[in-house]
Protein backbone atom coordinates (compact mmCIF):
# COMPACT_ATOMS: atom_id res chain seq x y z
CA UNK A 1 0.00 0.00 0.00
CA UNK A 2 1.33 3.38 -0.63
CA UNK A 3 0.74 6.94 0.71
CA UNK A 4 1.45 10.33 -0.26
CA UNK A 5 2.45 13.61 1.22
CA UNK A 6 1.45 17.09 0.52
CA UNK A 7 3.21 19.39 3.10
CA UNK A 8 2.18 23.30 2.71
CA UNK A 9 2.75 26.52 4.48
CA UNK A 10 6.48 26.91 6.87
CA UNK A 11 8.94 24.76 7.21
CA UNK A 12 7.66 23.77 10.58
CA UNK A 13 5.19 21.32 8.95
CA UNK A 14 7.71 19.76 6.41
CA UNK A 15 8.93 18.62 10.03
CA UNK A 16 5.50 17.38 11.04
CA UNK A 17 4.96 15.78 7.76
CA UNK A 18 8.03 14.00 8.24
CA UNK A 19 7.19 12.29 11.62
CA UNK A 20 3.56 11.26 9.75
CA UNK A 21 5.90 9.39 7.13
CA UNK A 22 8.09 8.29 9.87
CA UNK A 23 4.69 6.58 11.55
CA UNK A 24 3.53 5.43 7.90
CA UNK A 25 6.67 3.32 7.28
CA UNK A 26 6.54 1.73 10.56
CA UNK A 27 3.18 0.34 10.08
CA UNK A 28 4.56 -0.82 6.21
CA UNK A 29 3.27 1.48 4.12
CA UNK A 30 5.65 2.93 1.24
CA UNK A 31 6.18 6.22 0.19
CA UNK A 32 5.14 7.78 -3.03
CA UNK A 33 6.16 10.76 -4.61
CA UNK A 34 2.29 10.75 -6.92
CA UNK A 35 -1.14 10.92 -5.82
CA UNK A 36 -2.45 8.98 -8.56
CA UNK A 37 -0.32 5.33 -7.65
CA UNK A 38 -1.36 6.18 -4.45
CA UNK A 39 -3.79 4.67 -1.94
CA UNK A 40 -3.65 7.10 0.74
CA UNK A 41 -2.93 10.94 1.17
CA UNK A 42 -2.18 13.24 3.94
CA UNK A 43 -2.81 16.38 3.12
CA UNK A 44 -0.83 18.58 5.97
CA UNK A 45 -2.33 21.50 5.71
CA UNK A 46 -1.73 25.62 6.82
CA UNK A 47 -4.53 27.79 7.79
CA UNK A 48 -2.44 30.83 9.79
CA UNK A 49 -4.02 33.47 7.55
CA UNK A 50 -6.81 33.34 4.77
CA UNK A 51 -5.05 32.39 2.02
CA UNK A 52 -3.05 29.62 3.15
CA UNK A 53 -6.47 28.78 4.21
CA UNK A 54 -8.06 28.92 1.07
CA UNK A 55 -5.01 27.42 -0.46
CA UNK A 56 -5.33 24.21 1.86
CA UNK A 57 -9.33 23.99 0.84
CA UNK A 58 -8.46 24.39 -2.68
CA UNK A 59 -5.84 21.07 -2.44
CA UNK A 60 -8.87 19.64 -0.04
CA UNK A 61 -10.92 19.51 -2.58
CA UNK A 62 -8.74 18.48 -5.23
CA UNK A 63 -8.10 15.58 -3.00
CA UNK A 64 -11.80 14.78 -2.40
CA UNK A 65 -12.12 14.80 -6.42
CA UNK A 66 -8.96 12.11 -6.02
CA UNK A 67 -10.40 9.58 -3.66
CA UNK A 68 -14.03 9.66 -5.92
CA UNK A 69 -11.97 8.14 -8.38
CA UNK A 70 -11.19 4.84 -7.22
CA UNK A 71 -12.56 2.94 -4.03
CA UNK A 72 -10.60 2.19 -1.10
CA UNK A 73 -9.03 5.27 -1.33
CA UNK A 74 -7.96 7.40 1.99
CA UNK A 75 -7.83 11.10 2.94
CA UNK A 76 -5.86 11.55 6.17
CA UNK A 77 -6.50 15.68 6.87
CA UNK A 78 -3.93 17.14 9.52
CA UNK A 79 -2.20 20.38 10.64
CA UNK A 80 -3.60 23.89 11.00
CA UNK A 81 -6.53 23.82 9.09
CA UNK A 82 -8.49 20.80 11.31
CA UNK A 83 -6.69 22.45 14.17
CA UNK A 84 -8.81 24.94 13.59
CA UNK A 85 -11.88 24.50 12.12
CA UNK A 86 -12.68 20.84 13.73
CA UNK A 87 -14.79 22.25 16.35
CA UNK A 88 -16.87 24.41 14.53
CA UNK A 89 -19.87 21.98 13.72
CA UNK A 90 -20.55 22.78 10.09
CA UNK A 91 -19.62 19.55 9.59
CA UNK A 92 -18.06 18.50 5.72
CA UNK A 93 -15.75 16.11 6.95
CA UNK A 94 -17.62 13.06 5.63
CA UNK A 95 -15.38 11.93 3.09
CA UNK A 96 -11.87 12.70 5.55
CA UNK A 97 -10.83 9.05 7.03
CA UNK A 98 -9.35 10.63 9.64
CA UNK A 99 -8.85 14.32 11.36
CA UNK A 100 -5.66 15.45 13.66
CA UNK A 101 -4.13 18.15 14.87
CA UNK A 102 -0.95 20.20 14.03
CA UNK A 103 2.26 17.58 14.71
CA UNK A 104 -0.17 14.99 16.13
CA UNK A 105 1.53 12.12 15.06
CA UNK A 106 0.43 10.17 18.06
CA UNK A 107 -3.45 9.84 16.45
CA UNK A 108 -2.43 8.83 13.08
CA UNK A 109 -0.09 5.71 14.66
CA UNK A 110 -3.17 4.63 17.11
CA UNK A 111 -5.40 5.10 14.01
CA UNK A 112 -2.92 2.74 12.27
CA UNK A 113 -2.70 1.04 15.20
CA UNK A 114 1.01 0.95 15.51
CA UNK A 115 4.16 1.60 17.53
CA UNK A 116 6.92 3.85 15.64
CA UNK A 117 9.88 2.19 15.35
CA UNK A 118 13.63 3.92 14.98
CA UNK A 119 13.58 7.94 14.59
CA UNK A 120 10.94 9.87 13.47
CA UNK A 121 13.38 11.76 10.50
CA UNK A 122 14.09 8.29 8.81
CA UNK A 123 11.92 9.44 5.74
CA UNK A 124 13.77 12.71 5.43
CA UNK A 125 16.50 13.32 1.83
CA UNK A 126 18.10 16.76 0.56
CA UNK A 127 20.56 19.07 0.65
CA UNK A 128 18.25 21.20 3.50
CA UNK A 129 16.49 19.88 6.52
CA UNK A 130 14.73 22.12 8.86
CA UNK A 131 15.09 21.43 13.58
CA UNK A 132 12.37 22.12 15.60
CA UNK A 133 13.23 23.01 18.83
CA UNK A 134 9.88 24.17 19.98
CA UNK A 135 6.22 24.04 19.39
CA UNK A 136 3.73 26.66 20.15
CA UNK A 137 4.13 30.33 20.71
CA UNK A 138 2.72 32.17 24.11
CA UNK A 139 3.16 35.81 22.71
CA UNK A 140 -0.50 36.49 21.66
CA UNK A 141 -0.21 38.80 18.95
CA UNK A 142 -3.82 40.51 18.32
CA UNK A 143 -3.91 39.55 14.62
CA UNK A 144 -2.70 35.87 15.47
CA UNK A 145 -4.38 32.71 15.02
CA UNK A 146 -1.24 30.32 15.93
CA UNK A 147 -1.50 30.35 19.74
CA UNK A 148 -4.91 28.92 19.86
CA UNK A 149 -4.31 26.15 17.04
CA UNK A 150 -1.08 25.33 18.37
CA UNK A 151 -0.68 26.55 22.19
CA UNK A 152 2.02 28.04 24.23
CA UNK A 153 5.40 27.74 23.64
CA UNK A 154 7.34 24.23 24.70
CA UNK A 155 10.65 24.31 23.85
CA UNK A 156 12.46 20.82 23.25
CA UNK A 157 15.29 19.41 25.16
CA UNK A 158 18.98 19.74 24.50
CA UNK A 159 19.63 15.77 24.37
CA UNK A 160 16.31 15.11 21.42
CA UNK A 161 17.46 18.03 19.49
CA UNK A 162 21.24 17.18 19.79
CA UNK A 163 20.33 13.39 18.84
CA UNK A 164 17.98 14.78 16.32
CA UNK A 165 21.10 17.26 14.67
CA UNK A 166 22.94 13.91 14.07
CA UNK A 167 20.56 11.72 12.49
CA UNK A 168 19.48 14.80 10.12
CA UNK A 169 23.66 14.80 9.49
CA UNK A 170 24.06 11.32 9.12
CA UNK A 171 21.09 11.41 6.05
CA UNK A 172 23.34 14.26 4.13
CA UNK A 173 21.87 17.06 4.88
CA UNK A 174 24.24 19.99 4.32
CA UNK A 175 22.46 23.03 6.16
CA UNK A 176 19.79 22.38 8.57
CA UNK A 177 17.88 25.49 9.63
CA UNK A 178 15.84 25.86 13.50
CA UNK A 179 12.83 26.06 13.33
CA UNK A 180 9.87 27.19 16.05
CA UNK A 181 7.28 29.98 16.57
CA UNK A 182 9.76 32.07 18.19
CA UNK A 183 12.99 30.54 18.34
CA UNK A 184 14.54 33.17 20.16
CA UNK A 185 12.92 32.39 23.00
CA UNK A 186 14.33 28.69 23.62
CA UNK A 187 15.84 28.08 26.46
CA UNK A 188 17.08 25.77 28.59
CA UNK A 189 18.88 26.48 31.91
CA UNK A 190 21.60 29.31 31.39
CA UNK A 191 21.56 28.79 27.50
CA UNK A 192 20.22 30.51 24.66
CA UNK A 193 19.04 30.35 21.34
CA UNK A 194 23.00 31.37 20.50
CA UNK A 195 24.36 28.83 23.01
CA UNK A 196 22.37 26.57 21.21
CA UNK A 197 23.83 27.56 17.97
CA UNK A 198 26.61 27.70 18.97
CA UNK A 199 26.93 23.75 20.37
CA UNK A 200 25.20 22.68 17.32
CA UNK A 201 27.78 24.96 15.05
CA UNK A 202 30.74 23.25 16.84
CA UNK A 203 29.51 19.47 16.99
CA UNK A 204 28.91 19.73 12.92
CA UNK A 205 31.38 22.34 11.81
CA UNK A 206 30.73 21.12 8.37
CA UNK A 207 26.99 21.64 8.32
CA UNK A 208 25.65 25.84 7.63
CA UNK A 209 23.44 26.40 9.99
CA UNK A 210 20.03 28.73 9.59
CA UNK A 211 18.21 30.84 12.19
CA UNK A 212 14.52 31.39 11.36
CA UNK A 213 11.40 33.54 13.23
CA UNK A 214 13.40 35.60 15.22
CA UNK A 215 11.28 37.83 17.22
CA UNK A 216 12.86 41.25 18.12
CA UNK A 217 11.74 40.73 21.58
CA UNK A 218 13.71 37.38 22.44
CA UNK A 219 16.40 38.20 19.72
CA UNK A 220 19.47 36.90 21.43
CA UNK A 221 21.71 39.66 22.37
CA UNK A 222 24.84 37.48 22.03
CA UNK A 223 23.86 36.67 18.49
CA UNK A 224 25.99 39.21 16.46
CA UNK A 225 29.01 37.96 17.78
CA UNK A 226 28.36 34.32 17.02
CA UNK A 227 27.92 34.95 13.86
CA UNK A 228 31.54 36.42 13.63
CA UNK A 229 33.06 33.64 15.46
CA UNK A 230 31.28 30.67 13.66
CA UNK A 231 31.32 31.17 9.88
CA UNK A 232 29.41 28.24 9.59
CA UNK A 233 26.24 29.96 11.81
CA UNK A 234 24.89 31.89 8.67
CA UNK A 235 24.58 35.50 8.89
CA UNK A 236 20.60 35.86 7.79
CA UNK A 237 18.21 36.84 10.65
CA UNK A 238 14.57 36.29 9.67
CA UNK A 239 12.91 38.53 11.49
CA UNK A 240 9.31 39.46 11.79
CA UNK A 241 9.14 43.13 12.76
CA UNK A 242 5.41 43.14 11.65
CA UNK A 243 5.88 47.18 11.54
CA UNK A 244 7.84 50.28 11.94
CA UNK A 245 5.31 52.65 14.17
CA UNK A 246 4.94 52.28 17.97
CA UNK A 247 1.50 52.95 17.91
CA UNK A 248 0.41 50.17 15.58
CA UNK A 249 3.08 47.53 17.26
CA UNK A 250 1.52 48.03 20.07
CA UNK A 251 -1.84 47.58 18.75
CA UNK A 252 -0.27 44.64 17.58
CA UNK A 253 0.70 43.48 20.88
CA UNK A 254 4.26 43.09 20.00
CA UNK A 255 5.47 44.05 23.58
CA UNK A 256 8.06 46.06 21.78
CA UNK A 257 9.04 49.39 20.02
CA UNK A 258 10.75 50.44 16.89
CA UNK A 259 13.52 51.42 18.94
CA UNK A 260 14.30 48.02 19.76
CA UNK A 261 14.47 47.14 16.12
CA UNK A 262 16.36 49.80 14.94
CA UNK A 263 19.10 48.94 17.29
CA UNK A 264 19.07 45.25 16.23
CA UNK A 265 19.45 46.85 12.83
CA UNK A 266 21.91 48.59 13.24
CA UNK A 267 24.29 46.41 15.40
CA UNK A 268 24.13 44.28 12.25
CA UNK A 269 24.62 46.73 10.02
CA UNK A 270 27.86 47.34 12.37
CA UNK A 271 29.46 43.91 11.97
CA UNK A 272 32.41 43.00 9.99
CA UNK A 273 30.50 40.08 8.89
CA UNK A 274 28.16 40.91 6.11
CA UNK A 275 24.43 39.81 7.33
CA UNK A 276 21.37 39.90 5.25
CA UNK A 277 17.76 39.97 7.08
CA UNK A 278 14.70 39.06 5.88
CA UNK A 279 11.70 41.24 7.53
CA UNK A 280 8.19 40.07 7.43
CA UNK A 281 6.05 42.89 7.91
CA UNK A 282 2.08 43.73 7.46
CA UNK A 283 0.55 46.60 6.30
CA UNK A 284 -2.82 47.93 6.09
CA UNK A 285 -3.12 47.13 9.76
CA UNK A 286 -6.85 48.79 11.33
CA UNK A 287 -6.02 52.27 12.43
CA UNK A 288 -2.69 52.70 10.34
CA UNK A 289 -2.35 55.58 9.07
CA UNK A 290 -0.72 57.12 6.08
CA UNK A 291 2.65 58.80 8.76
CA UNK A 292 2.34 55.12 10.15
CA UNK A 293 2.76 53.49 6.77
CA UNK A 294 5.05 55.73 5.90
CA UNK A 295 7.97 55.13 8.85
CA UNK A 296 7.26 51.64 7.83
CA UNK A 297 8.99 52.36 4.21
CA UNK A 298 11.19 54.44 6.38
CA UNK A 299 12.42 52.02 8.37
CA UNK A 300 12.13 48.80 5.36
CA UNK A 301 15.07 51.20 3.11
CA UNK A 302 17.39 52.30 6.12
CA UNK A 303 19.68 49.38 6.77
CA UNK A 304 22.44 47.96 5.16
CA UNK A 305 21.52 44.75 5.67
CA UNK A 306 18.17 44.57 5.23
CA UNK A 307 17.90 42.18 1.70
CA UNK A 308 14.53 40.62 1.64
CA UNK A 309 10.98 42.03 2.36
CA UNK A 310 7.98 39.38 2.87
CA UNK A 311 5.10 41.83 3.11
CA UNK A 312 1.49 40.61 3.76
CA UNK A 313 -1.82 42.33 3.98
CA UNK A 314 -3.99 42.48 7.54
CA UNK A 315 -6.75 39.70 7.30
CA UNK A 316 -9.65 40.05 10.01
CA UNK A 317 -8.97 36.78 11.17
CA UNK A 318 -11.94 35.19 13.08
CA UNK A 319 -11.17 34.44 16.66
CA UNK A 320 -8.27 37.32 17.08
CA UNK A 321 -8.02 40.20 19.26
CA UNK A 322 -8.15 42.78 16.06
CA UNK A 323 -10.85 40.85 14.60
CA UNK A 324 -13.63 42.18 16.95
CA UNK A 325 -11.49 45.02 17.99
CA UNK A 326 -11.38 46.29 14.43
CA UNK A 327 -15.25 46.04 13.96
CA UNK A 328 -16.15 48.04 17.41
CA UNK A 329 -13.34 50.78 16.55
CA UNK A 330 -14.55 50.75 12.62
CA UNK A 331 -11.30 51.59 11.81
CA UNK A 332 -9.65 49.11 9.44
CA UNK A 333 -8.06 50.44 5.79
CA UNK A 334 -9.87 50.22 3.16
CA UNK A 335 -9.10 47.58 0.43
CA UNK A 336 -7.70 49.92 -2.01
CA UNK A 337 -5.26 51.71 0.46
CA UNK A 338 -4.05 48.57 1.71
CA UNK A 339 -3.75 46.73 -1.68
CA UNK A 340 -2.05 49.88 -2.89
CA UNK A 341 0.75 50.13 0.51
CA UNK A 342 1.47 46.28 0.16
CA UNK A 343 2.90 47.12 -3.82
CA UNK A 344 4.55 50.05 -2.42
CA UNK A 345 6.31 47.84 -0.30
CA UNK A 346 7.47 45.43 -3.01
CA UNK A 347 9.05 48.62 -4.51
CA UNK A 348 10.92 48.81 -1.36
CA UNK A 349 11.89 44.98 -1.81
CA UNK A 350 13.13 45.67 -5.33
CA UNK A 351 15.55 48.34 -4.03
CA UNK A 352 16.80 46.52 -1.61
CA UNK A 353 17.74 43.79 -4.11
CA UNK A 354 19.21 45.84 -6.21
CA UNK A 355 21.65 47.02 -3.45
CA UNK A 356 23.01 43.97 -3.14
CA UNK A 357 22.51 43.06 -6.87
CA UNK A 358 25.50 45.70 -7.13
CA UNK A 359 27.52 44.33 -4.05
CA UNK A 360 27.35 40.49 -5.59
CA UNK A 361 28.07 41.32 -8.84
CA UNK A 362 31.82 39.44 -10.27
CA UNK A 363 32.08 38.09 -6.14
CA UNK A 364 33.09 34.68 -5.51
CA UNK A 365 31.15 32.86 -2.87
CA UNK A 366 29.90 29.54 -1.63
CA UNK A 367 26.93 28.51 -2.81
CA UNK A 368 24.95 25.52 -1.72
CA UNK A 369 24.19 23.06 -4.82
CA UNK A 370 20.56 21.90 -4.19
CA UNK A 371 20.41 19.69 -7.11
CA UNK A 372 22.97 19.85 -9.99
CA UNK A 373 21.38 23.26 -11.81
CA UNK A 374 20.61 25.28 -8.75
CA UNK A 375 21.53 26.62 -5.71
CA UNK A 376 21.32 28.99 -2.31
CA UNK A 377 23.85 31.45 -0.69
CA UNK A 378 24.01 31.49 2.92
CA UNK A 379 21.92 35.15 3.04
CA UNK A 380 19.39 33.28 1.20
CA UNK A 381 17.15 30.90 3.00
CA UNK A 382 15.74 27.81 -0.04
CA UNK A 383 12.26 28.07 -1.59
CA UNK A 384 11.72 31.31 -0.27
CA UNK A 385 14.76 33.94 -0.88
CA UNK A 386 16.61 34.59 -4.13
CA UNK A 387 17.78 31.42 -6.19
CA UNK A 388 21.20 30.60 -7.91
CA UNK A 389 21.32 29.43 -11.59
CA UNK A 390 24.87 27.92 -12.42
CA UNK A 391 26.37 27.91 -15.58
CA UNK A 392 26.82 24.26 -16.12
CA UNK A 393 26.09 21.40 -13.73
CA UNK A 394 27.77 20.85 -10.58
CA UNK A 395 27.28 17.74 -7.93
CA UNK A 396 23.92 17.97 -5.60
CA UNK A 397 24.55 18.62 -2.15
CA UNK A 398 28.22 20.19 -2.17
CA UNK A 399 28.65 23.68 -1.45
CA UNK A 400 30.51 24.87 -4.77
CA UNK A 401 32.83 27.57 -4.89
CA UNK A 402 31.12 30.08 -7.28
CA UNK A 403 31.37 33.44 -9.08
CA UNK A 404 28.36 35.86 -10.01
CA UNK A 405 28.35 36.91 -13.19
CA UNK A 406 25.04 38.34 -13.32
CA UNK A 407 22.45 39.17 -10.47
CA UNK A 408 18.74 40.38 -10.86
CA UNK A 409 16.96 40.40 -7.58
CA UNK A 410 15.34 37.03 -6.75
CA UNK A 411 17.79 35.18 -9.64
CA UNK A 412 21.77 35.38 -9.85
CA UNK A 413 23.45 33.47 -12.27
CA UNK A 414 27.32 32.40 -11.13
CA UNK A 415 29.86 30.02 -12.77
CA UNK A 416 31.37 27.60 -11.01
CA UNK A 417 35.19 28.49 -10.15
CA UNK A 418 37.71 25.67 -10.80
S1 LIG B 1 4.93 35.70 17.85
FE1 LIG B 1 2.91 36.57 17.50
S2 LIG B 1 2.65 36.32 15.26
FE2 LIG B 1 4.29 34.92 15.84
S3 LIG B 1 3.25 32.96 16.22
FE3 LIG B 1 3.43 34.03 18.20
S4 LIG B 1 1.46 35.10 18.45
FE4 LIG B 1 1.68 34.55 16.27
Amino acid sequence: MKYHVISLGCPKNKVDSERFAWVMNSAGWTHCDEPDPSDLIILNTCAFIAPATEESLEYLSDIMNWKSERPGRKIVLAGCLPGRYSDDGSGGLEDIDLVIGPGDWRKLSSWLGVVPQGHALVSGSGSYRYLKIANGCSNGCAFCTIPSIRGGFVPRQLDSILRESDLLVEQGAKEIGLVAQDSGNWRQDDSDLAALAETLAVRHPSIWWRLYYLHPLHFPGRLPEIFCKHSNILPYVDMPVQHASDHILARMGRKHDVRTIEKIMETLDDLPVEVAVRYTVITGYPGETEADFLSLMDFLGRYRSGRHIAAFGWYPEEGTLEYSRAIDRGDSVDDSTASRRLATISSVGDSLYADWDERLGGRELDVLADDPLTGHTKWDAPEVDAVVSFTEPVVAGTIVRAKIVESSGAVLVAEPVK
